[in-house]
């Protein structure tokens, strides 16, 4: 079977068991503080497990794109070393939300290994948990029977909590599992080894392909463990693993998921992959390279397909890093010493077409991003070199820490070139250095979230109000305390809500919440977390049981979907404009202005973006009504000819904001103008670069568009008034420009003229000591080129010179010194120390060679002085 079948099978396998397949929730996670990128099947239904969403169905199976780089599930260290952790990895899952439970998640999982695939019953093992005392968990035995119905006891085996209790994250739905481990040894190695030894015991021929989890609690702050509403399935296997171990193969990279890949490597670094190379043989690195390429492509080309472009710092830094990790191979052990990594792009965009399409929609844009950040790298890399070649004595740990963080060395590469050089890396420092800095950022980052605190029994999904009304009559559901970087603040769920919650670019409301006590809770931001819309707020109300009015500050939204709207027919228009391959890659949409950021490959010019501008107020003017349909199946607006985004998750049903149906119709949860009109204008205010193939526009609508319109009116006023008025504000700023060009050179050439003329003066002056002609004079010029041009011109015309020339430039003394070559060499008089002294007269300091140097000083009554002194270097 194919890599291709082998996924078809599982999801046509769920089909016929009542299951509805959806599509992958984006690698990116948004609207979830707990979590960066998704690192299982089930978080995109974290919220049907904690009952704040319902299920849209009972029984849903996919496969989902996960990547585990950070937090709780972090194997980015494994990955490339052993053969069956990915960074980026596919997780085939089915679930059942209230429906079935252990008995058929078990029987199911059997049915489908042992009969649509056929694996070898003898090399299956099951586990199930053994319960622990600590946290009051009894042992599984229900799934241990179920189990026996198919499997040889010798072959069920218990787990602990690490193992078989599957939990999120820190907080979040949790429960006991079940794992399926597959033995692939060869017979004489299982006929001497016991394979229900091996299982999970880290051996890379005995791995766990299959966890059937079984959720039913909540892990909760404190750390304790609360039922849920409801008991569910939730199922992930690693489709890697699967595919391998059908292949028959005895690591992922050898299957048809990653052979193409590994392949390609090879071929262009002209080196050969021995998938059996072990640790310590001459060929190990190189294989170590090849997986750690071949994976992490995968992971950087999903992420920024997902709209996650790398980045300095959060979910971005840790992209970059994954990214710099890949190019350190290619560059140190593979040598490939000038970008190469993003010609993967092609080859994985290729391969994913029909299963994750978003990748092949953005190849072109995906492998740029890298290319640009490669290159940069690269040139980090070599800097980086640089620096160490400058270390001469053993690598302190502070030395090798700045080349790791600054310079991405990993310890192992420093290590690498000290011993090369016979120099030895003080690794404990080194590893003091890094624990310092992590400890730093985990202070700076640390928040601390309380429990919520219930104050109304709701199940039911909160209802928006917002697109009909800016005031509505709530209750509070419940609420909780928040600490970050010393300040405490609240987080409250209201059953209802008018408060737009920040999502898809448009920041939350603010407003109040109004109790009949008299009570006034001010909401100072309002974000989506999960399902929930969530109200931040620095107080609580007295009364928290009653009924309130939450009422959204309405200017502040009227402007925010002004510039919501306007940002739809800046998308339309662009798309019209520059051509249909412009892709929102973000945006802003607040009260005060919208910033769009659009793939794109060159600057927009002056002309398009008054074409485009253009366009935008045209659509104002014809007033456009807002068409708002909010549940259309997504299949029927896609076929509508929508704007859908790429890394966005939508739902089964997806809200589609039209401005007439032939310009601009968009996939948007927003809040907007009733008539296109309410925009009022539209400025486009700068147009700029942010990263590889994007590009940004910021524009401004409405009232700050007047503002601005008339500020710019004003300062033309100014400028006019200055002119004194004249017909043509431009030209008479061309005459005048000239007109002050001229001057200055008239300016120049009578300096000249003065500093040849002080020349022959000077010379003139020169007196004889001990053999050398000696000048020391304070002098009249405008600025330092003069006097370094009569200092030269006396050089030449006076032999055995030595020349000490002072001025007074804009209030600041300057001195100059100016030594023939031959006194240089035989007398061993040197420019650039004499100035030294002498400017200490002048209180400042200078140097230069040994034959001219200058210097600056704050003092200029110090003048005489220094000219005084100057003869004590030839007397
Ligand atoms: P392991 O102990 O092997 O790291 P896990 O216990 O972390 O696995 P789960 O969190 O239960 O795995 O994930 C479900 C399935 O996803 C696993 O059975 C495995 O097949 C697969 N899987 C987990 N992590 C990875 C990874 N980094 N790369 C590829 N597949 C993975
Ligand atoms: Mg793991």
């Amino acid at each position: 079977m194919t890599a291709t079948q082998i996924r078809q099978a599982f999801l046509d396998f769920f089909v016929s068991k009542g299951h509805v397949i959806v599509p992958s929730a984006p690698i990116v996670v948004k609207n979830d503080p707990t979590l960066m990128f998704t690192n299982a099947g089930m978080n995109q239904f974290k919220n049907i497990f904690l009952g704040e969403a319902p299920a849209k169905a009972p029984r849903v199976a996919d496969t989902q794109r996960c990547l585990r780089v950070s937090g709780k599930h972090n194997d980015l260290e494994e990955v490339g070393i052993d053969t069956y952790h990915h960074t980026m990895f596919e997780m085939l899952g089915n679930w059942s939300f209230g429906d079935y439970f252990k008995k058929d998640a078990i029987a199911w999982s059997w049915e489908l290994l042992t009969e649509v695939y056929k694996l070898d019953k003898n090399r299956l093992y099951v586990t199930y948990f053994e319960g622990d005392e600590k946290e009051g968990l009894e042992k599984d035995t229900e799934t241990y029977e179920l189990w026996k119905q198919y499997v040889d006891e010798s072959h069920i085996l218990p787990g602990n909590k690490k193992d078989n209790f599957w939990e999120m994250g820190e907080t979040g739905p949790c429960g006991p599992c079940s794992e399926i481990h597959f033995d692939s040894r060869p017979d004489n190695e299982r006929a001497e080894v016991d394979g229900a030894t091996l299982v999970n015991a880290d051996h890379d021929q005995v791995i766990e392909i299959w966890n059937n989890v079984f959720m039913q609690f909540n892990r909760i702050k404190d750390g304790s463990l609360h039922s849920l509403p409801a008991k569910h399935v939730d199922t992930g296997m690693g489709f890697e693993r699967l595919v391998r171990v059908l292949q028959g193969k005895t690591s992922n990279y050898d299957t048809d998921v990653f052979q193409p890949m590994i392949q390609f490597i090879a071929e262009k670094s002209g080196k050969k992959y021995n998938s059996a190379a072990k640790p310590g043989d001459a060929d190990w690195a190189d294989a170590v390279a090849m997986r750690v390429l071949a994976d992490h492509i995968r992971a950087i080309s999903f992420a920024i397909s997902d709209g996650q472009l790398p980045a300095s710092n959060k979910a971005g830094y840790v992209i970059r890093r994954i990214l710099r990790r890949a190019v350190r191979y290619s560059y140190q052990t593979l040598g490939f010493k000038e970008p190469f990594f993003n010609e993967l792009v092609p080859l994985l965009a290729e391969q994913f077409k029909g299963v994750f399409d978003e990748l092949w929609n953005q190849k072109d844009f995906v492998q740029k991003v890298i290319l640009e950040e490669e290159t940069a790298f690269l040139r980090t890399l070599e800097k980086g070199i640089q620096v160490f070649e400058q270390y001469k004595s053993d690598i302190t740990g502070e030395q090798a820490f700045l080349l790791s963080d600054t310079y991405g060395f990993p310890i192992d590469l420093t290590e690498l070139m000290a011993r090369e050089r016979g120099l030895i890396v003080d690794l404990k420092g080194y590893e003091a250095a890094l624990q310092e800095q992590k400890s730093r950022s985990r202070a700076a980052s640390a928040i601390d979230t309380g429990d919520w605190i219930m104050v109304k029994d709701e199940d039911e999904a909160v209802e928006f109000t917002g697109y009909d009304e800016t005031e509505t009559i709530a209750h509070i559901i419940k609420y909780r305390k928040v600490t970050a970087k010393g300040k405490e603040q609240y987080q409250i769920v209201l059953d209802k809500t008018p408060f737009y919650a920040e999502s898809g670019g448009q920041v939350g409301d603010k407003g109040e919440l109004v109790f009949p006590n008299g009570d006034i809770v001010e909401v100072t931001d309002t974000k989506k977390e999960n399902g929930l819309v969530v109200h931040f707020t620095d107080t609580l109300p007295s009364t928290p049981d009653d009924a309130l009015t939450a009422i959204v500050d309405a200017d502040r939204r009227n402007n925010t979907n002004s510039n919501h709207s306007a940002t739809h027919l800046l998308h339309a228009a662009m798309k019209q404009v520059l051509g249909t391959h412009v892709n929102q890659k973000g945006s802003l949409v607040n009260a005060d202005y919208l910033r769009f950021d659009f793939s794109h490959f060159a600057k927009v010019t002056e002309d398009e973006l008054a074409q485009i501008e253009a366009i935008v107020n045209q659509k104002v003017r014809e007033n456009i009504p807002l068409k708002e349909e909010r549940m259309v199946a997504y299949q029927e607006a896609i076929s509508m000819g929508v704007t859908a985004l790429f890394g966005e998750k939508y739902g089964e049903y997806v809200r589609v904001i039209t401005f007439d149906d032939a310009f601009s119709k968009e996939l948007c949860g927003g809040t907007h103008v009733k008539a296109t009109g309410q925009i009022g204008y539209f400025k486009i205010i700068t147009e700029s670069a942010v990263a590889a193939g994007v590009r940004r526009i910021e524009a401004i609508t409405g009232i700050a568009a007047e503002n601005y319109i008339n500020e710019q009116t004003k300062l033309v006023q100014q400028v006019k008034e200055l002119l004194k008025n004249p017909k043509d504000i431009s030209k008479s700023i061309e005459t005048l420009l000239e007109e002050n060009n001229r001057l200055k050179k008239e300016i120049e050439k009578s300096v000249l003229e003065k500093s040849s003329g002080l020349k022959d003066e000077l010379a003139k002056k020169a007196e004889n000591i001990n053999g050398i002609n000696f000048i020391a004079q304070r002098v009249e010029l405008p600025n330092a080129d003069a006097v370094k041009n009569l200092a030269y011109n006396l050089k030449d015309i006076v032999s055995d010179l030595f020349l000490v020339l002072a001025a007074e430039i804009n209030g600041k003394p300057n001195i100059t010194v100016m030594i023939a070559e031959n006194l240089v060499k035989d007398k061993g008089l040197h420019a650039g120390n004499i100035v030294k002294e002498l400017a200490k007269e002048v209180k400042g300091g200078g140097g230069g060679q040994p034959f001219y140097a200058t210097a600056g000083g704050s003092d200029a009554g110090g003048i005489d002085k220094a000219l005084e002194k100057a003869k004590t270097f030839v007397a």
